[in-house]
């Protein structure tokens, strides 16, 4: 392609196109990159060229072609932004400039850095969203020129293409792109099964070109007689998609095959509802496969309505139907609103690509991780959307799989942190439930109640998950910086001296290599730091006299696994002597005193108190249990009194390879014997196979695990 030719390609998408420009930016481009020539022996304006183009392809406005020919003059070559800027003008200039600092990106290399980046990109985007149109138009040419690339770049460039560009052109509903970017990634990255799957389609194409004649054929009959104006085509599935289907979900080759599509595209939205209303007339529609993207839009801004139905000799037929408008925007996606809007800098707020995009903007706050950033873009990129109600019937979209929680921070992020259950169409459900398009939701609060762990396994969207994370971060410092200062003034009580003054626990901060107090405080309160430590420093002479007790002690707790506090190991904490609760059992955990997490049953008497009336002592525990970890568990029982029967329970007990710390026993009154067992056990599986064992020994009469009343302060 010469620039005539360019030119002449190019009125045709565009004819209030400004030739004098693209001219004048393609000399430009002619004269900077003159030296170079591309991995493919050709003349490296014509890579220039063909970025251009594709945008034009996408009906973009003079401006942005123009900036497409010059992309990579300031990255390649001598000149600068300011030899942009002085021939071109601003616009031109930043437009370029955003996309040099783009292509300084490699994605696939996940360093801390790349956040920098990342923030970078999403600013540029959010400045101009032209910036990422030249950009995916730079990476769509490169992408079909590949193959003349080493073997090792290609395969970055591909994975990169696969994980950020690709759900990128998604996410702003450029599906040509989007498809395109797929195929060319998966040749790349599964360059045998792209030939497979290929062979195999043109293989067939024949079939299944005559099968879809006889939908298409009567179809378009039946749309005309009732005055319809449409256009009714078979519908190729790209490579990826079917690639996806038998690799990540499982669908045998053979049904996929078998699996038709058609679209149909009329002139109105009526119509759209017309047409489909006689294709169910015609032919069956499969159940709970009619799909209303017209009066919900997708999240990228699609419209459409999908159906599915059983065509002839009962082979499933999907039918898209939409008019040419909603057509174009699903095609150019973004691209096709800047048509529209041309010379306004500033989109429509209610472009719903334009609220993806400020998502996104007010999540990268928190981005702390590039790999994030990528599931982000991914996430609901293969599934559809679902459609909820709030309890005033307000329309909450998110993506399939997504729990309440996930619909509480959508609803505000107070309602989400506050999040203490739901109910489901007037039912109360799990946190944990899945949600249906159409279910009403209504999120329980409390302002007592917070995220904890568990919840990063409840979310579907990273919003809530960044959120979450993010207050968890923030508490978990604050209660460690607690608990630490807790334990050393309890330490200090002991030797009856008092808390110093915040300078001089600067001063040991500082020594110690804490920039705070609370940063110091937190360090021993989240178990990182030996308390020992800073008492030293506080009071070298009493703590030498008593660190081998106290060191001792504390070693032992300290020791102690099984449990994570707040998501941390190596946390202080200890089980409560009341419930004894093994690994499998719920738990709940409250900071104590001076000594540090206590470890309750979720469900004991002691636990539920502190619940009600110190809530804010309560702290996130999990098991994290490993092999050869032992929990006592104390067991009373009630027997007949009969010889031998402490024999027959020991024995029954050490049958099941479990060890007995203790045993006891006495007489009660005539006929019966009352005692307890201790045992180990390493969960709750464990024990109540102990259990039964013991409830088959012939006399006993009950057993049940031990519960104190414990004094808590
Ligand atoms: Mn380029």
């Amino acid at each position: 392609m010469n620039l005539a030719e360019f030119i002449i390609h190019v009125e045709a998408y565009n004819s209030n196109i400004d030739v004098g420009l693209v001219r004048k930016a393609y000399e430009f481009s002619d004269r900077a990159h003159a030296s170079q020539k591309r991995y493919s022996g050709q003349p490296y304006v014509q890579h220039c060229l063909e970025v251009a183009f594709i945008l034009a392809e996408l009906h973009m406005d003079s401006t942005t072609i123009a900036a497409g020919l010059l992309h990579d003059v300031v990255e390649d070559t001598e000149y600068r932004v300011a030899d942009i800027r002085a021939e071109f003008g601003d616009e031109i200039a930043e437009l370029v400039d955003g996309v040099t600092k783009i292509s300084a990106m490699q994605f696939t290399s996940v360093e801390e850095q790349q956040v920098e980046y990342f923030r970078k990109m999403l600013l540029s985007m959010a400045k101009d969203i032209r910036v990422i149109l030249i950009k995916l138009a730079d990476r769509l040419h490169n992408m079909r020129t590949l193959e003349h690339l080493r073997e090792d770049k290609r395969r970055r460039i591909a994975i990169e293409t696969r994980d950020v560009y690709a759900p990128l052109a998604h996410r702003l509903g450029i599906n040509k792109a989007k498809v395109e970017l797929e195929d060319l990634a998966l040749k790349y990255i599964d360059a045998d099964e792209y030939e497979r799957i290929g062979r195999l389609l043109s293989e067939r194409r024949e079939e299944r070109d005559q099968y879809i004649q006889q939908i298409v054929e009567p179809l378009k009959e039946a749309l005309a007689k009732d005055g319809i104006v449409a256009s009714v085509q078979g519908r190729a599935k790209h490579l990826d998609s079917i690639y996806r289907k038998i690799k990540v979900r499982g669908v045998p080759f053979e049904e996929i095959f078998d699996l038709h599509a058609i679209r149909v595209i009329v002139n109105t939205e009526r119509e759209c509802y017309h047409a489909v209303g006689i294709i169910h007339s015609k032919w069956n529609p499969a159940p709970q496969r009619f799909h209303d993207y017209i009066a919900n839009p997708k999240t990228n801004g699609y419209r459409s309505l999908h159906t599915t139905v059983h065509g002839p000799g009962n082979k499933l037929v999907e039918v898209q139907i939409r008019t040419h408008q909603m057509h174009h925007v699903a095609e150019n996606g973004i691209a096709a609103h800047w048509l529209y809007k041309e010379g306004r800098r500033e989109m429509s707020r209610d472009d719903r690509q334009m609220a993806w995009l400020r998502n996104v903007l007010e999540w990268q706050k928190d981005l702390t991780n590039p790999s994030e950033f990528i599931e982000y873009l991914r996430m609901d990129l293969y599934s559809d959307d679902i459609f909820v109600y709030t309890p005033k019937g307000k329309l909450i979209n998110l993506p399939r799989g997504s729990t309440p929680l996930d619909f509480a921070f959508q609803v505000h992020t107070e309602v989400g942190l506050h999040c203490a259950g739901a109910k489901i169409n007037g039912r109360l459900q799990p946190l944990s439930t899945r949600l249906q398009s159409g279910d009403q939701v209504d999120i329980i609060t409390n302002k007592n109640r917070h995220p904890s762990h568990d919840w990063l396994k409840l979310v579907r969207t990273a919003a809530a998950r960044t959120r979450i994370r993010r207050w968890l971060k923030q508490s978990g410092f604050e209660q460690s910086a607690t608990l630490g200062r807790q334990i050393v003034e309890r330490k200090l009580k002991e030797y009856r001296v008092r808390m110093p003054d915040d300078e001089q626990i600067l001063e040991c901060a500082e020594k110690l290599d804490k920039k705070s107090p609370d940063e110091l405080f937190a360090a021993i309160g989240n178990g990182s730091m030996a308390t020992a430590r800073l008492i030293q420093l506080i009071v070298p002479e009493k703590e030498k006299e008593t660190s081998g007790f106290v060191g001792k002690v504390l070693e032992r707790i300290r020791g102690s696994k099984g449990i994570r506090v707040q998501g941390l190991d190596n946390m202080m904490f200890r089980f409560a002597g009341c419930c004894q609760p093994v690994p499998g059992e719920d738990i709940a955990g409250f900071i104590t005193r001076g000594r540090g997490v206590t470890i309750h049953h979720a469900s004991c008497d002691t636990a539920m108190e502190l619940a009600n009336n110190h809530p804010e002592r309560k702290i996130d525990v999990s098991w994290d249990t490993g092999k050869d970890q032992w929990f006592v568990v104390q067991l009373d029982l009630i027997t007949e009194d009969r010889k031998g029967v402490l024999r027959d329970l020991t024995e029954a007990i050490a049958d099941s390879n479990t060890n007995v710390r203790g045993t006891e026993m006495h007489t009660r009154d005539d006929s019966t014997a009352v005692g307890s067992f201790v045992v180990e056990v390493s969960n709750l599986s464990h024990l109540n196979r102990i259990i039964d064992k013991i409830k088959k020994v012939k006399g006993v009469i009950s057993v049940k695990r031990a519960r104190k009343k414990e004094f808590t302060d």
